[in-house]
């Protein structure tokens, strides 16, 4: 089945420690910057997104500041056309980490074993378990990380 965005916002809540906003350069533009690679682009407010952008804020200091709550719990882009590269490679998760009481806590992106979260505990579950494994196949890998996850009281879709 072809993926379906459910708008919850999460692989953006965290990237305010990857990207953020050095300069607003125009009414609608900004020059921004990636903390890991010191690159900047400029990005440009999506026009149907400008209005949300301005009268509301992000929900937390970590999401990237061009992350909006269009509707309870729906998340939008509001730079979505001129969005980073980074961005446009995302493509959701392979491993989605839920606490017991099913929010959605953690995340490894597709693709990668890039890990996200906003749990400490989860976080420290990750370090100490996951993150450093020698595991060479990403099949075993994935699953030896569900283990770990499912050990510690949380549930594991992927
Ligand atoms: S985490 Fe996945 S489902 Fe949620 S907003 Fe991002 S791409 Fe969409
Ligand atoms: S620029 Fe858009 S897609 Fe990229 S992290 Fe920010 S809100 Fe998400």
């Amino acid at each position: 089945m072809a993926f379906v965005c459910q708008m919850c916002g999460d692989c953006c809540s965290t990237m305010g420690e990857i990207i953020s906003i050095l300069e607003q350069t125009g009414t609608t533009t900004f020059r921004i910057g990636y903390s890991a690679t010191l690159e900047e682009r400029v990005v440009t407010l999506d026009p149907d997104k400008q209005d949300l952008f301005f009268a509301t804020s992000p929900k937390t200091s970590l999401a990237c500041p061009f992350l909006r709550e269009r509707a309870p719990g729906r998340f939008i882009c509001t730079v979505h056309q001129s969005r980073p590269e980074l961005c446009r490679q995302y493509s959701c998760f392979r491993i989605l980490v839920l606490d017991p009481a099913g929010h959605h806590v953690g995340r490894v992106r597709e693709g990668s074993r890039h890990f996200t979260t906003t749990d400490p505990r989860l976080h420290a579950v990750w370090q100490t378990g996951c993150r450093l494994t020698d595991i060479q196949d990403e099949d075993v890998w994935e699953k030896n990380a569900e283990e770990i996850f499912t050990r510690s009281g949380y549930r594991v879709i992927r």
